[in-house]
């Protein structure tokens, strides 16, 4: 949980705060009874109950709420399955297989595309390393030796 309002005063009113619970561990395929658009709120009420075990007071502090299902977050942000990664980070989807395998060298079947972003090696977070790679991979082609130019 952040509470950026502590350290920004224009985010929130005088005496009030704003909080940003970010919850990672929701699957985004529920099953053929349930679904995101109905499960939403019994979710967050079950993360806020979560946090005022902790911090006794804090659930009836909340006067307002904005909740991103995964559902959410694939339709207003395009991040399909909900995934923050661009690609879940799961065994299947590492290293020589990220994106997939036989494409995990930040060059695309298309001559001169390349893939820079998180759906490739090393993957998700904020680290500019997929980027920093597709970069070298860029140069080398552009060498004059290079047999893959762009
Ligand atoms: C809620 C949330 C919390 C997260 N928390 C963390 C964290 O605590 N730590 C961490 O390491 N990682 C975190 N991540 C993951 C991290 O943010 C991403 O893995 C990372 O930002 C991906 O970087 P990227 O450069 O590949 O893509 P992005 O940061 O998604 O950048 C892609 C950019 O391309 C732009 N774009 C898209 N389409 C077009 C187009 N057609 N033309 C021009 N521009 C376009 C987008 O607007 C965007 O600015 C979080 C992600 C989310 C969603």
């Amino acid at each position: 949980m952040l509470i950026p309002s502590t350290l920004d005063t224009t985010l929130a009113p005088k005496g009030k705060h704003v909080a940003s619970l970010f919850c990672q561990h929701f699957r985004y395929d529920l099953g053929p009874s349930r679904s995101w658009d109905k499960e939403r709120e019994k979710a967050a009420d079950a993360i806020i109950a979560t946090v005022d075990s902790h911090a006794p007071g804090f659930a009836k502090s909340v006067i307002g709420r904005q909740i991103h299902s995964p559902l959410d977050l694939e339709r207003r942000f395009g991040l399909i399955g909900g995934d923050i990664f661009h690609g879940k980070m799961s065994l299947d989807q590492l290293f020589s297989a990220r994106p997939m395998i036989g494409a995990a060298d930040y060059r695309m079947p298309l001559k001169g595309l390349y893939l820079c972003g998180s759906g490739a090696h090393p993957g998700g977070g904020v680290t500019g390393a997929p980027g920093h790679n597709a970069a070298q991979a860029i140069l080398a082609d552009r060498k004059p030796w290079s047999r893959r130019k762009p």
